[in-house]
């Protein structure tokens, strides 16, 4: 599957202040699984040729394929223009490449828009019955930077658990994802993890996972 594709924008919408959801057309004879991700471009003068990667949140059995993506407005990006972009306009997307792939249950460790590829491997476990002995540690600034709250809870029920890193009361510190946080959260550092988030969340945590026991092979970046 390669080759340059015209997809029409079927539809969008903000799930929060800064993050959009496109749901677009799926090209005949396109294939792909969860944790994969594909090079989008805007189909404007001037950024045809700016590809940026974005991971696939729908399943491939669905009729269109699904994008969240996060909109930088301050820097005059991709994204930026993708902020613009609404129902009935075209984007480009070409190939299909593996980022994430469930090797089995475990613990997953998203920082904000880094959950996009847990969500379609979600997805596909709770449609196929197969959500056992998975947990989420969600990170985010504030409350409302999360994403799917009610879809991820409803697939996670309290196997889920919500981090905010700069909603602490005014003269505290800030919450964060550190090691005491990962001993009191999580018992069995023997498990499987699955870390996805910014540079800096996916070395620091991977570094504390490894301090506190987890073997490298058994942490999934
Ligand atoms: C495999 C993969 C899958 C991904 N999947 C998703 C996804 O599903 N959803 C999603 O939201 N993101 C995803 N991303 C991240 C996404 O690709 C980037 O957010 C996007 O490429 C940014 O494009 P841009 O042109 O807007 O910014 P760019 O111009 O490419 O900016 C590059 C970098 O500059 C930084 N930047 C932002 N603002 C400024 C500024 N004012 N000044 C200087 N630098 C700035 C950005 O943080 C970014 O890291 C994925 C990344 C990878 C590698």
């Amino acid at each position: 599957m390669s080759g340059i594709n015209v997809l029409k924008i079927l539809n969008t919408e903000y799930l929060t202040h800064n993050v959009k959801r496109f749901v677009v057309e799926k090209p005949k004879d396109w294939s792909y699984t969860p944790g994969q991700a594909t090079h989008l471009a805007v189909n404007l003068p001037g950024w045809e040729d700016q590809w940026r990667p974005f991971t696939f949140t729908s399943l491939n059995d669905w009729e269109y394929i699904e994008f969240i993506i996060k909109i930088y407005d301050a820097h005059d990006g991709v994204t930026k223009q993708l902020g613009k972009l609404n129902a009935g306009a075209t984007i480009l997307m070409k190939d299909v490449f593996g980022t994430i792939t469930y090797r089995g249950p475990g613990i997953f460790l998203a920082g904000g828009a880094g959950i996009t590829p847990f969500i379609a491997i979600f997805r596909a476990l709770f449609f196929s019955g197969n959500m056992r002995n998975v947990g989420l540690i969600y990170s985010n600034h504030y409350h409302e930077d999360v994403i799917l709250h009610q879809e991820l809870s409803q697939m996670l029920g309290n196997a889920y658990a919500n981090v905010f890193t700069k909603e602490g009361v005014v003269g505290f510190a800030e919450k964060r994802i550190d090691r005491k946080f990962l001993i009191e959260t999580i018992r069995d550092f023997d498990s499987r993890f699955y870390v996805c988030g910014p540079t800096d969340f996916v070395t620091d945590i991977t570094g504390y996972l490894t301090e506190l026991g987890a073997k490298t092979s058994s942490i999934i970046v």
